[in-house]
């Protein structure tokens, strides 16, 4: 059986996150997706929040399912019985990171290959920040975001504004 893992932040997942899940739910047996649990960021949504979320918008997708993790991904992939580390590519930004920790991923666990795939154009500007920072300041941004991922950043919004 082939799994792959899916790691970020995800805070919140956008249709970018969900049409790389999608894609690598189309190639491999099963797709666990790995939400980081960072204690050194103060995230919008907590932990519990970006795994409902995900829950809630993969449910269309039966071998996919949702995990958080703190420490290592390496780790993670292999409590999980991954042999492959998906992630997605936006800009020649993403790549010196993403080039980085994939060497050091191999380093630490030479079994586990990185692998990426390409984003959509109509996604390649799209991050969970700019998401954050235009809702922030009111705007909306239709077509980008699962729907329960709108609702779900407009009542954060207005709660903050009270
Ligand atoms: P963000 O940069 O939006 O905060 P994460 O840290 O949650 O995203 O990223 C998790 C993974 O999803 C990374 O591999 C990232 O490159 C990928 N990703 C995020 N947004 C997109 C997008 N719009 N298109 C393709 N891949 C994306």
């Amino acid at each position: 059986m082939k799994i792959a893992v899916c790691p970020g932040s995800f805070d919140p997942v956008t249709n970018g996150h969900l049409d790389i899940i999608e894609r690598a739910s189309q190639i491999f047996d099963q797709v666990v997706v790995g939400v980081l649990e960072n204690p050194n960021k103060t995230p919008l949504f907590s932990v519990e929040e970006r795994c409902d979320l995900l829950t809630s918008v993969t449910r269309y997708l039966p071998n996919v399912k949702i995990d958080y993790f703190h420490g290592l991904l390496v780790d993670f992939a292999e409590k999980h019985g991954a042999q492959v580390i998906v992630k997605g590519l936006r800009a020649v930004s993403d790549f010196e990171i993403e080039f980085q920790m994939a060497l050091a991923n191999k380093r630490l666990k030479p079994t586990i290959e990185t692998m990426f795939i390409m984003t959509r154009h109509e996604y390649s500007f799209l991050s969970s920040s700019i998401v954050k920072q235009v809702f922030e300041l009111g705007g909306r941004l239709p077509g980008l975001l699962p729907p329960a991922v709108e609702v779900a950043l407009q009542e954060k919004f207005q709660r903050r504004v009270k």
